[in-house]
């Protein structure tokens, strides 16, 4: 997702921000690889009890829940939703956390004009954002966000992510919650791991080009590839653990 540059900088107030928001910072898409260049650490499946591992998995994501109020800003029209699909995205924000997003969504900041074709409400919004310390909801999963495609299946179906990327922070820590996020929701939702999508996977068909280059971090050349597949190996790693674990010990 890209923000609406000045509106994002009256709100976060005394942050610098990057306006040629399309290349990684230096090193990070090494770092990356490098990290995911390894086995993942207790790859085996765990003989833990379901229980213990889901409690697990759910302290470690660290969840805080500091919704919009129904009613206002990009909760201001409520569309029903059946959640089918998840779908991550980056900020492209190098000045924000997690935290400084959700008070940017409480307080109506980030706009986007209403258009035929284009945003429905006149705002952006999505369910959750994660940094390296923290996950934070900011709607139910029962309600359509603005974060993908307009009036697309991506915004009519999906759960949307928003990864943070700023200056200072983890983003190998912040794909790992992610990942951990992403195994909680398919299983509270019953959505299939093939249904957890980049943003890349939603064209909108007012844009040029309308695929986007979303999370950037985790696409090749602006594709999905081999970082995308290694992210879902990790959503499938701590589903498996969390979720599967009674079953695959016996
Ligand atoms: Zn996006």
């Amino acid at each position: 997702m890209k923000f609406p540059f000045v509106v994002l900088l009256m709100v976060l107030a005394g942050a610098s921000f990057h306006c040629s928001q399309v290349s990684p910072l230096p090193g990070q898409s090494d770092e990356i690889v490098g990290m995911w260049g390894v086995p993942a650490p207790g790859g085996a499946v765990q003989t833990v009890s379901t229980a213990s591992s889901a409690a697990d998995l759910n302290r470690r994501i660290n969840l805080k829940v500091d919704m919009v109020p129904r009613g206002t800003h990009g909760r201001r029209v409520v569309r029903p939703m059946k959640p089918r699909y998840i779908t991550i995205h980056s900020t492209q924000n190098y000045s924000a956390d997690a935290e400084r997003h959700s008070l940017a969504l409480k307080r109506g900041a980030l706009r986007s004009p209403i258009r035929r074709g284009g945003n429905r409400i006149g705002y952006l919004i999505w369910h959750f954002t994660v940094d390296d310390r923290v996950a934070i909801q900011h709607m139910p999963v029962s309600e359509q966000g603005e974060h993908a495609d307009f009036g697309g299946p991506g915004n009519r179906l999906s759960i949307g992510i928003e990864m943070c990327e700023h200056r200072g922070s983890s983003i190998r820590t912040t794909i790992e919650r992610t990942a951990m996020l992403t195994a909680k929701l398919m299983h509270d939702n019953g959505i299939p791991l093939s249904n957890v999508v980049p943003h890349y996977h939603w064209p909108r068909p007012s844009k040029n080009p309308p695929n986007k280059n979303c999370p950037h971090f985790l696409l090749d050349n602006g594709r999905p590839g081999a970082k995308w597949r290694t992210f879902l190996g990790r959503v499938n790693y701590y589903y498996r653990n969390a979720y599967q674990s009674t079953v695959a010990a016996r």
